[in-house]
């Protein structure tokens, strides 16, 4: 199970393209400015957080430490 606490987007990185939502749409979402942020309260039973990071083509998504 992965939950969107689990998970941080850095911004920088990040060039508002929209994969991790096509695929994850329980954990990330746009914000104003057209960046993805994490559902903080979002969930997923079945994801790997493996798989939920490398979805990311710019490496903008990781591990909350
Ligand atoms: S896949 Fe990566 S670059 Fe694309 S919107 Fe999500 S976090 Fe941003």
């Amino acid at each position: 199970m992965v939950a969107g606490s689990d998970l941080s987007v850095d911004k920088d990185k990040c060039i508002g393209c929209g994969i991790c939502m096509a695929s994850y749409d329980q954990l990330f979402k746009f914000d104003k400015q057209g960046k993805s942020i994490v559902i903080e309260s979002g969930e997923c039973e079945d994801c790997d957080i493996k798989d939920v990071i490398e979805i990311c083509p710019h490496g903008a998504i990781a591990e909350r430490s």
